[in-house]
């Protein structure tokens, strides 16, 4: 189960810089994480100021 970026997310961008295999990108309305290349680290839910990223 990789991890889910919710409608909370305000695209801040935070996330992205943050995770270490390059999984989350700017989505068409907000920032995705493609679920084959994440490795459930929860580096973008510290670095999240919403918490927007949740394990699935
Ligand atoms: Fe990237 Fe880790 Fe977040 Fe998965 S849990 S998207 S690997 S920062
Ligand atoms: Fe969205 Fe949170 Fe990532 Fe910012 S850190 S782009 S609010 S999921």
């Amino acid at each position: 189960m990789a991890y889910k970026i919710s409608e909370d997310c305000i695209s801040c961008g935070a996330c992205a810089d943050e995770c270490p295999v390059s999984a989350i990108s700017e989505g068409d309305t907000q920032y995705q994480i493609d679920a084959d290349v994440c490795i459930e680290c929860g580096a973008c839910a510290d670095a999240c100021p919403v918490g927007a990223p949740a394990a699935e």
